[in-house]
């Protein structure tokens, strides 16, 4: 549908406009910022840059949006899964499209968008569609002659703030539960990767959701972000992204309305490697750990924990497979890693490179920057790995990998979980009574056994301790989007 630019084969952007009550307005201040190539730096389009007097324009539509009586108050359940389902049949008519937006505002691999990125958007939603006539409340048997039940509604107006490493995949993850369980929304995409969730609220229109239902706004997090943390109209608030920011995110709601919060944030995810296990599928799988979406992945398997009789061994093949690893340009398809996102993740990376050699840890290949231009990473790993450097308590969020000697299970769940984070961890053995001690050890949200990175828009996912709060995803996924209310109504008898 939608066509490329015949001279430089980029896809044309359609959409970069902030979209307020299903129309395309600029900013009220007029303002606008750039969006770039990572693979090149160059400026792809201008896009208008929202601020609180947009978010609060964006807040009256959803509020009245959700008012009693609306049509999005009053449609049926099924309908508004008949409406997620046709976004995904958009989403997926427009997948070719948006897949090659998203690898030029991200950097991104193409084939990695359209064949991983596009299919989980589509699936999300669809699950979630699925779920909007069938999320029933109880019928519960208290004391004394009254008929008590409850009902799932929705919370009301949810304000929404997505990160840059997967937006279309992150706007689905939070538009499925929340539009499903009947809430409206006020998105705020990420500054470095707006394109393709304004594409899809196109589609949004398309389909159509009523207006004021789904918002999205493109702009700054301590703009628009925190206008959106600190409203007195937002109801609940749901943030994907770093420690620090949902540090900031929480607080803005105990200082504001007490909205609800849910937090998916950092992590410093262990992946544990038993001297047992298959060694080609561990030196590949802990590869991918790391290593995919440039490393900039929340649950990326950072600390590489190898069992000291295969330690050797299992180094020399992950310097092996690293040196391997295609980096190039993102639109050929046979490229694994593209550039890092932009020039902040790109010189914070490279400043994680210094601290892991200045702190003594061995620097096996890589280190350095990959091309001339765009942003670009060598894959690197460090061997010799100490739990105390800098690289192994930190999210480095790049092409970096970790690597730590040890010896016992006890001492290496020990190790693993001295980390104020917990959002991931994966253990590898053929033995299954050592993947079940490791796994119950572990306190993290989602452990994998001899896989990685394996998702599913039916299990859910999130962190323990400072990796977040609340889950997304699955069944358990819409808890975080309801209000229950219990009904008590008093009857002249009751009979069991
Ligand atoms: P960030 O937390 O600053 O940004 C995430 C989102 O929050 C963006 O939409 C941003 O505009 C918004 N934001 C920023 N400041 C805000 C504020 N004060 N109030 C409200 N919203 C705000 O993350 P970043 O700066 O893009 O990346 C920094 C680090 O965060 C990365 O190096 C990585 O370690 C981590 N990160 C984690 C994830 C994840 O999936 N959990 C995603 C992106 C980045
Ligand atoms: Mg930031």
């Amino acid at each position: 549908r939608i066509v490329k630019d015949i001279f430089s084969q980029l896809p044309v952007v359609v959409s970069h406009h902030l979209f307020i009550n299903n129309q395309w307005q600029d900013a009220v201040s007029g303002k606008t910022f750039p969006t770039i190539n990572p693979a090149t730096g160059e400026v792809i389009c201008q896009v208008a840059e929202a601020d609180e007097a947009d978010v609060d324009k964006a807040v009256k539509a959803a509020h009245n949006a959700f008012r009693l009586g609306s049509p999005w108050r009053r449609m049926d359940a099924s309908h508004r899964g008949l409406l997620l389902n046709r976004l995904a049949d958009a989403i997926e008519r427009d997948s070719t499209y948006l897949a090659e937006l998203e690898t030029l505002d991200n950097g991104k691999p193409y084939a990695v968008a359209y064949t991983v990125d596009l299919p989980n958007v589509v699936k999300c939603l669809r699950y979630y569609a699925g779920w909007a006539d069938k999320w029933e409340g109880k019928t519960i048997p208290i004391d004394g002659d009254y008929f008590c039940y409850t009902r799932h509604e929705p919370i009301g107006v949810c304000g929404q703030i997505i990160p840059w490493n997967f937006p279309l995949l992150m706007q689905a993850w939070k538009l499925g539960p929340a539009l499903a369980t009947g809430n409206t929304v006020v998105m705020k995409v990420a500054e470095q990767t707006p394109l393709t969730a304004l594409y899809v609220a196109s589609l949004i229109k398309e389909v159509g959701f009523p207006e004021g239902v789904v918002n999205i706004l493109p702009g700054m997090g301590p703009s628009a972000g925190a206008a959106i943390a600190k409203h007195m109209d937002v109801d609940k608030v749901a943030f994907t992204g770093s420690t620090e920011v949902g540090h900031l995110i929480q607080q803005a709601s105990g200082s504001s309305n007490l909205k609800k919060v849910t937090l998916e944030l950092g992590g410093k995810s262990p992946n544990i490697i038993l001297s047992d296990a298959n060694m080609e599928d561990a030196v590949e799988q802990s590869h991918f750990a790391l290593f995919f979406n440039q490393g900039q992945c929340c649950c990326a398997g950072s600390r590489t924990y190898v069992q000291a009789d295969i330690y050797d061994e299992f180094v020399e093949r992950s310097v092996e497979r690293a040196k391997r690893r295609v980096v190039g340009n993102p639109f050929d398809l046979k490229t694994e890693q593209g550039p890092q996102v932009d020039q902040e993740q790109f010189n914070k990376i490279l400043g994680y490179i210094s601290s892991g050699k200045r702190e003594g840890a061995k620097l096996m290949c890589g280190g350095g920057v990959a091309a001339d231009r765009g942003y670009f990473i060598q894959p690197t790993v460090f061997g010799d790995v100490q739990d105390n450097m800098t690289i192994a308590r930190e999210e480095i969020f790049g092409p970096v990998m970790q690597i730590l000697k040890f010896k016992s299970l006890e001492e290496v769940v020990t190790r693993a979980n001295d980390t104020k984070y917990g959002l991931a961890a994966a253990v590898f053995t053929k033995d299954i009574d050592k993947a079940n001690y490791v796994s119950n050890g572990l306190r993290a949200g989602t452990v994998w056994i001899n896989c990685y990175d394996v998702f599913g828009a039916q299990a859910p996912f999130g962190g323990y301790k400072a990796s977040g709060n609340g889950r997304e995803l699955g069944e358990y996924g819409l808890d975080n989007y309801t209000e229950v209310k219990t009904v008590t109504i008093k009857v002249p008898q009751k009979n069991s």
